[in-house]
């Protein structure tokens, strides 16, 4: 069972949310400019660390490097006619991630891990390492990410599982994340919270990991308490939660095993 670490995300803030997005997919998935923007971000982060420079996006290889990105994730988009407008109005934005860090700290960028528990095949993209150890995650938004959103995701919990993994130190060895954050309201500016990652959890982890299995096996998905549903969630926007509830073939309880923090 190949599970993404953002996969599991979804699942930590609502089970019920998950089995809508990846089971049923009764959400539809739209490609909206904040997220072609997000991409883009990433990708001169990425470029700017993997070849120690940090405008290397603006040069023609770097701009190439970006349109066959962009060509793979959206068809039809030819790179520099639509990249480079888009990076133009980009660049305060990434000026802002640039600032945020020391390149030479930088590297392993994009690295791909994995990590295996209960059967459960977890995989995901760090997007770099700072000083070798520390994982970094670039987020964009309209606000800054908070020390909330940090410590709720399960997300770099899976990755600090993953390098301990990879390194053949003991799951609970303790590591650093820290999210880079910058905010369309606040171009040119970032902002860094931080957390370790502990053997609470990592147990909290497993926990969930048995929690996810038992649901796709049983294919019960409860629902989150509505005090936690997020007001992100497309089904709490449309008002149609109440009605996939119904339509379900078990009536959950308003239940969550594993909840959120506050
Ligand atoms: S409205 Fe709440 S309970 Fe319903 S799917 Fe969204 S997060 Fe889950």
């Amino acid at each position: 069972m190949y599970i993404s670490a953002s996969q599991l995300d979804r699942f930590f803030t609502c089970p019920l949310l998950y089995k809508a997005t990846y089971i049923d997919r009764i959400i539809p998935f739209h490609k909206s400019p904040s997220m072609v923007e997000g991409i883009l971000f990433h990708k001169a982060m990425e470029l700017a660390i993997r070849h120690q420079d940090r405008y290397f996006y603006k040069s023609k290889q770097g701009l190439y490097e970006m349109g066959i990105t962009f060509d793979k994730a959206h068809d039809g988009l030819t790179s520099a006619e639509y990249v480079q407008p888009m990076l133009d109005r980009l660049d305060a934005l990434i000026e802002g991630g640039l600032r945020s860090f020391n390149l030479q700290s930088m590297s392993n960028t994009e690295m791909k891990v994995y990590f295996h528990v209960y059967g459960i095949q977890y995989f995901g993209i760090i997007d770099a390492l700072k000083d070798n150890e520390i994982i970094i995650d670039f987020k964009t938004g309209l606000r800054y990410k908070t020390q909330r959103d940090i410590d709720n995701s399960m997300q770099m919990v899976v990755y600090a599982a993953a390098i301990n993994d990879m390194r053949g130190r003991p799951l609970e060895y303790p590591v650093e994340v820290q999210y880079i954050s910058v905010s369309k309201n606040d171009p040119g500016h970032y902002r860094i919270v931080k957390r370790i990652i502990t053997a609470e959890d990592i147990y909290k982890l497993l926990a969930l990991s048995m929690a996810l299995k038992e649901a796709i096996r049983t294919d019960k998905f409860y629902p989150t308490s509505p005090a936690k549903c997020p007001q992100w969630c497309p089904l709490r926007k449309n008002g149609e939660c109440g009605v996939y509830i119904k339509k379900q073939k078990y009536f959950p309880a308003i239940h969550s095993a594993i909840i959120p923090k506050d």
